[in-house]
């Protein structure tokens, strides 16, 4: 039996992630009433269409109002805007979230705006495609995948709860983390490997001896996972970058630092170095796959039927 959490949620930003938490929310009874808001005339009236949300506002003031729950769902650089708008609105007791991809520069710009007695509790869904907007969402997509809080010492402990409850209600596996760790995990597991798939397509691109359309059609497995992983939304991932820059450089050095060792290794014809490494990381694929965080099917499942 389904339990409603928050009476009035109010989604900021209608676009993958808010679509699908709507989908999912409502797949399990959670929400009384779902409003959402987004900045422009025409994100609004495709969401109004699609039909996702109770009703469409045209101000995160007026979504914001009486909501008990509030979630930020903005690329990162909008969440300080936007926290500024609703603040003065923000009931006491409220709970405001976000679902941001780096949680220090947003907890650095949304803190300041939220006022004594509403409960501030940043999150991210470790969950995302490719697509972007109000027609992306689908109430699937939270499913075991993880959601990783990061409330800091001082959280009301009963908000931090009833947050996690909502999650685990949309499919999701919570966990809370130290709001540095998060950014540093994150850094070595999504926003590291974004930048040098956005890399590789942009090598493939420029080299003229392979035209774009053999580039196209003997496009292998591996390349072809980078061009989707390329294709993500270029705002989201520039304040990624921006935003968490500390963490992002320092492991790109440390993966230069192994590209050389590679580099040596083919360059000696060092067989046994790259053999070992390779078996190494294999290891590393089954243990994804044991988590259950991926699939071992041929294709990566992506065949008849597969999305
Ligand atoms: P999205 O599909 O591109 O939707 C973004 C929404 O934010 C749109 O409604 C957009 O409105 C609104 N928006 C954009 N710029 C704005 C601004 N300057 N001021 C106010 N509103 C603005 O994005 P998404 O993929 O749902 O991502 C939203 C958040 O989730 C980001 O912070 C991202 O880091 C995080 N996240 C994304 C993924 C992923 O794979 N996509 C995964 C985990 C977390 P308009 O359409 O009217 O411009």
């Amino acid at each position: 039996m389904s339990t409603v959490l928050y009476k009035k949620v109010a989604l900021i930003g209608l676009g993958l992630i808010a679509g699908s938490m709507a989908l999912a929310m409502r797949r399990a009874g959670l929400a009384g009433t779902i409003v959402g808001t987004a900045r422009s005339a025409e994100t609004r009236a495709i969401a109004a269409e699609v039909g996702f949300c109770d009703s469409i506002v045209d101000t995160p003031a007026e979504a914001a109002k009486d909501a008990d729950l509030v979630v930020l769902c903005v690329p990162i650089g909008a969440m300080g805007m936007v926290a500024e708008q609703i603040g003065d609105v923000l009931k006491p007791g409220c709970t405001v979230t976000d679902v941001g991809s780096v949680k220090g520069a947003v907890i650095r710009q949304v803190s300041p705006h939220i006022p004594d007695g509403v409960f501030f509790i940043p999150g991210h869904p470790l969950a995302g495609t490719e697509h972007s907007g109000p027609r992306a969402g689908f109430a699937e997509l939270f499913d075991n995948r993880w959601h990783l809080l990061t409330p800091g010492p001082d959280a009301n402990r009963d908000a931090v709860s009833r947050l996690t409850s909502l999650w685990q209600g949309m499919g999701a596996n919570v966990e809370e983390m130290d709001v540095d760790h998060h950014d540093l995990v994150l850094a070595v597991t999504s926003h590291a490997p974004h930048l040098i798939a956005y890399t590789m397509v942009g090598v493939a691109d420029d080299l003229r001896r392979v035209t774009d359309s053999e580039v196209i059609k003997y496009s292998a497995a591996g390349f072809r996972d980078f061009t989707r992983i390329a294709a993500s939304d270029p705002t989201m991932w520039r304040d990624v970058f921006l935003t968490n820059k500390d963490a992002t450089l320092e492991i790109l050095g440390r993966f230069t630092e192994e590209l050389f060792a590679l580099q040596r290794a083919i360059r000696t014809g060092d067989g046994d170095h790259l053999f070992d490494y390779f078996t190494h990381t294999r290891a590393i694929r089954r243990g994804i796959i044991e988590a259950g965080q991926d699939t071992d099917a041929p294709d990566f499942g992506r065949g008849k039927g597969a999305k």
